[in-house]
């Protein structure tokens, strides 16, 4: 399916920041243009709420959460990031592996199974992108994510 990618992100964006109970606030750094993605609308709407979900909980009261999407030359890349408790240097790498919980008392605590990074990676790469993280711990994490586009809705170049 060929959809609009900002249009797309800000209906996944909205649905959160209209149920979330938190006091967190959403902001939103979004290209002007129309960029036009290829994808199963239905994984990727799955990738995209769990690191929503993930940043959410791992939030503090009165923290942001940031979304982002920049052109680059072939691709869009796309970033959200939280204000939370950040994540270890030595483990930022391998919360994309499966079952990898980087506390698991925390964890245990906060509810899930380590599986939605893992599932998120094949699903990105399935589509041709590469996802990665960034974080330090105390500051926040941000999880950013490629996706290749087109600029028309017939998928062609002219
Ligand atoms: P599931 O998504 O299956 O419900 P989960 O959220 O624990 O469970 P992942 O989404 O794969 O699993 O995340 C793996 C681990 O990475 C998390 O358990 C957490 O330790 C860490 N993590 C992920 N996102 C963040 C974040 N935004 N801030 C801090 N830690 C994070
Ligand atoms: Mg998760």
């Amino acid at each position: 399916e060929i959809v609009e990618f900002n249009t797309f992100f800000n209906r996944i964006i909205d649905r959160f920041e209209m149920s979330k109970s938190q006091h967190v606030e959403f902001k939103r750094y979004l290209p002007e243009s129309s960029y036009f993605v290829e994808i199963d609308t239905d994984k990727l709407t799955q990738v995209i709420d769990n690191i929503i979900s993930n940043a959410l909980k791992y939030s503090p009261d009165g923290g942001n959460i940031r979304f982002g999407v920049t052109v680059q030359e072939s691709v869009l890349k796309v970033m959200i990031s939280d204000d939370g408790m950040g994540i270890p240097k030595e483990n930022v790498t391998k919360i994309f592996d499966r079952f990898y919980r980087v506390d698991r008392a925390r964890s245990r605590a906060m509810g899930g199974t380590g599986l939605g990074l893992a599932i998120a990676k094949e699903m990105i790469e399935a589509h041709g992108g590469k996802i990665w993280a960034e974080s330090e711990e105390g500051v926040g994490t941000t999880i950013f994510f490629t996706l290749p586009y087109e600029l028309d809705e017939a998928g062609e170049w002219d």
